[in-house]
Order: C-alpha cells, then sequence, then structure tokens
C-alpha cells in the first residue's frame, strides 16, 4: 500500500466488504437498489471526516459503510482530525450542551474549538468531490478552509432537539458553509437552517459485522461464562458508553429494584472508553461506586471485555437489554438487541422510539420504576420476552440494516 500524506489527518484503515454479502441478511431487492443508485456515481471520490477510530456510534457506522462504499464503485477514505483532551473536553461539552445540558459557552471553549480546528485545514480536502463531516468537532474546518470545489455535507448524530442556544449560535455560521445537513429525524432538523439544505437519514447497523453476525449458542455460553456471568440465572445488560445521558446510575436503580423480585438477577453493563468522551473514566467511576461491591453486578470497559464479539454475545445472550437512555441521537445498541432478537426496554427518547416500536420489540419508558416494571415484567414472560425479540429482529431488518443507508447516502450524493 502506498503511504499517503494526510497532513494532521489520520487515514483509518478498515476491512473489506462485498455487497453480496449482505443479500441474506437484508435481502435481494436492497442491494439492487444499492447497485442502481451506485451506478451513475462510480469513481467518485467521498471521504469522511469524524473525530475517533473507535468507540461509540459513528466510529461503528463509518466502519461498514466505507468498505461498502469502496465495494461498488465509490473511492471511499475515512480520516480523524487531530485533537488533544482540553479539545475533546470542550467538544464533549458542547455534545452535552446541545443535548440539554446547561452550559456557559466562554471564550477560552470558543478558542479550545477553532484552535484545534485550525490546523486541520492543511489537507487538500478537494481531492474528493465530497466530504462528508460527522458531528460538531471537526465543524468548522469547511469553512476555515475557504474556497473550495468539493460538496460539503455535514452529518450530525446528536439529539438537536432542545439545543443549548449559546452553543447552537456559535455553531450555527459553520454548519451555513455546508452545501447540505444531515439530521437522523425530522425533530432534530434546526428550523434557522434553510429547508432545502436539510435532509433526513437514519443510521443502520451491520449485520455481516462481528458485532451482530450469529453466533452459535454454545459460544456465546462459553464468553459470558468466561466473562464471570452464570449462564443458568436470569442477565439484564446494557451496551454504552459510561455517559450522563445514557443514564448508568439509572440503570443500577432498574437493577436493584428488580433484583428485590427476582433475587437471582445478574446486571452487565458494557461500555467503551472513547478517545473523544473523557467523561467516560469518571462516569464509570461513580457507577462502579453506585455498583457498591454486589458480585451480580458485572462493568466491562475496553481494558476488561467490551469488544464487538463480546458484545455481540451479550446482546444475544440476555434475557433482557436495556437502553436506559435520556438523550439519544439514535442509539444504535437498540437496533442491535434487537437483531439479535433479543427484547429491549428503553428510554423515550430521540431516536429511540423510530426504531423500538413500544409494545413490540420491547417497552418504552419514562422512569426508573416503569423500566423496573417492564424488566420484571419480562424476566416472568419469557415466552412474551422471545415473541417481542422475534417482531425487533424483523423491523429492523426491514428498516435499519447497512444497505438502506448506504442507498441513503447515495441519493444524496447524487442529488449534489
Ligand atoms: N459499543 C461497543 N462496546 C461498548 C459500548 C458500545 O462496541 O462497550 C458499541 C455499540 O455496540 C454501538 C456503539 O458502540 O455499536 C454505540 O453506538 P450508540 O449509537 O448506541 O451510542 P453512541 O456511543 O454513539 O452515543
Amino acid at each position: 500500500m502506498v503511504e499517503r500524506n494526510t497532513g494532521p489527518l489520520q487515514l483509518v484503515s478498515v476491512g473489506n466488504a462485498s455487497l453480496d454479502s449482505y443479500r441474506k441478511p437484508a435481502g435481494g431487492k436492497a442491494l439492487e437498489e444499492v447497485r442502481r443508485l451506485a451506478s451513475p456515481l462510480e469513481g467518485a471520490r467521498v471521504l469522511h471526516l469524524n473525530s475517533t477510530a473507535y468507540g461509540g456510534g459513528v466510529a461503528e457506522i463509518l466502519r461498514s459503510d466505507i468498505p461498502l462504499m469502496r465495494d461498488i464503485g465509490i473511492h471511499a477514505d475515512w480520516m480523524t482530525i487531530a485533537g488533544d483532551d482540553p479539545f475533546f473536553r470542550v467538544t464533549k461539552a458542547f455534545h452535552n450542551a446541545l443535548q440539554g445540558a446547561e452550559y456557559h459557552l466562554t471564550g477560552a471553549a470558543k478558542r479550545a474549538y477553532l484552535d484545534t480546528n485550525s490546523p486541520n485545514t492543511a489537507f487538500s480536502y478537494d481531492d474528493y468531490y465530497y466530504i462528508i463531516v460527522h458531528d460538531p468537532q471537526p465543524a468548522a474546518i469547511r469553512s476555515m478552509y475557504g474556497s473550495s470545489k468539493a460538496k460539503w455535507v455535514w452529518r450530525c448524530h446528536i439529539d438537536l432537539s432542545d439545543p443549548n442556544p449559546q452553543v447552537w449560535r456559535f455553531l450555527r455560521p459553520y454548519v451555513d458553509a455546508y452545501d447540505a445537513v444531515i439530521f437522523t429525524m425530522a425533530e432534530y432538523a434546526m428550523k434557522d437552517l434553510p429547508p432545502e439544505k436539510v435532509r433526513l437519514i437514519p443510521p443502520a447497523i451491520d449485520p455481516t459485522t462481528p458485532k451482530n453476525t450469529s453466533l452459535p449458542p454454545k459460544l456465546c455460553e462459553n464468553i459470558l461464562s468466561f466473562a464471570g456471568i452464570d449462564t443458568r440465572r436470569p442477565l439484564v445488560t446494557q451496551v454504552s458508553r459510561f455517559d450522563p445521558w445514557k443514564d448508568p446510575l439509572g440503570v443500577v436503580e432498574v437493577y436493584r429494584r428488580v433484583k428485590r423480585q427476582v433475587p437471582e438477577v445478574q446486571l452487565a453493563m458494557l461500555g467503551h472508553l472513547a478517545m473523544d468522551d473523557p467523561q467516560g473514566a469518571e462516569m464509570y467511576e461513580a457507577t462502579r461506586k453506585a455498583a457498591g461491591s454486589d458480585p451480580d453486578v458485572h462493568m466491562y470497559t475496553n481494558f476488561t471485555a467490551a469488544s464487538s464479539i463480546e458484545v455481540n454475545a451479550f446482546q444475544r445472550s440476555s434475557d433482557v437489554v436495556i437502553q436506559k437512555s435520556i438523550r439519544e441521537g439514535f442509539g444504535l445498541v437498540v437496533a442491535e438487541a434487537q437483531w439479535k432478537s433479543t427484547a429491549v426496554v428503553a428510554g423515550r427518547v430521540g431516536g429511540i422510539p423510530m426504531q423500538l416500536r413500544d409494545g413490540s420489540g420491547g417497552y418504552l419508558v419514562d422512569s426508573v420504576d416503569e423500566c423496573a416494571d417492564r424488566v420484571l415484567h419480562l424476566l416472568e414472560d419469557p415466552e412474551q420476552a422471545k415473541a417481542m425479540g422475534e417482531r425487533g429482529h424483523r423491523y429492523i431488518r426491514s428498516h435499519y440494516l447497512t444497505p438502506r443507508l448506504v442507498a441513503d447516502e447515495l441519493k444524496l450524493l447524487s442529488s449534489l
């Protein structure tokens, strides 16, 4: 492979994919649509730019999207920007503020943000026809780069239904510089953006990856047992970065309430510590403290056991998967668990209701009490939990698999 000078940016290497391998999980019709849409774009050069190659949903999506785009004739690359811890602290605060947290935007925070975006413009972006910039971290690069032949798209993955006005006002001029802006759903599309620039594209999960491919039950049992789970006893799991919006402390509280009725229940919490999320370690500690010395609470990180195969086995083998988010852009984990035919109990927030139909693939909840009641109900009625899991699987299959996402992206690029 020829070495490339990418300046401050890091080229992320990804694996290979073949569109044909999606035939069985996604169905032939979805693939024909992708082929049809790809044909006029053959040879187009597309760059995806974000802030981390590991941890979180964006990295998860790009790791599947890029290889598939390449397989259908698009010259797609993925690069990450350079940033340091103070920058990621500021951008995590922006992320939280955009999802509605209290925050006072200071001059120092603005400077930290712009001072890191600025050196990341030292790259020949015009080598690409299309540049898709993900989330707020690198958003200012477009306007700082100046005139460009390429078409630039800002892809916002977060819940913008009630953003902190100061932070949005600050970012808005940078977002204005883009040719198009993608949101996950209509509720997030900021009303002050020109409607003709706004596109709605929900994310998707990849049924062919180690995270989502089918695994033999015996292997799952082995993985769980090796991780310290008693596979004869009920298990409830949440897979999420340790982040206040994922409400890990609420999950511990739900578990405690369930445990009063079902003493043998166990809780697993799997949480990557992501490169661009410095808050993760603090939240992990707080959750650890809340769980105390209960031997039936199992917490895993990427230092212990939270790799794709392990996540797959836990999502597949749990009696119930919880996603107790209080804000959520989309929540890939909710789709992942349903894809594995596991019933899900999740917060009625952000992108979760669009993928988890209440009473069908699981339940939507608004509080710790409600969450505990629903989990208990499913533990006590495994037949119903199984039926819900199967309905969830069918729904995800028809709406939220990678070929649909790739088709939506191809439509967007063609329209530009
Ligand atoms: N994930 C993982 N290991 C973990 C925690 C999360 O592999 O310990 C993955 C998870 O399976 C999902 C992604 O990270 O694919 C998280 O995406 P989601 O949209 O749920 O949340 P985000 O982190 O983007 O807010």
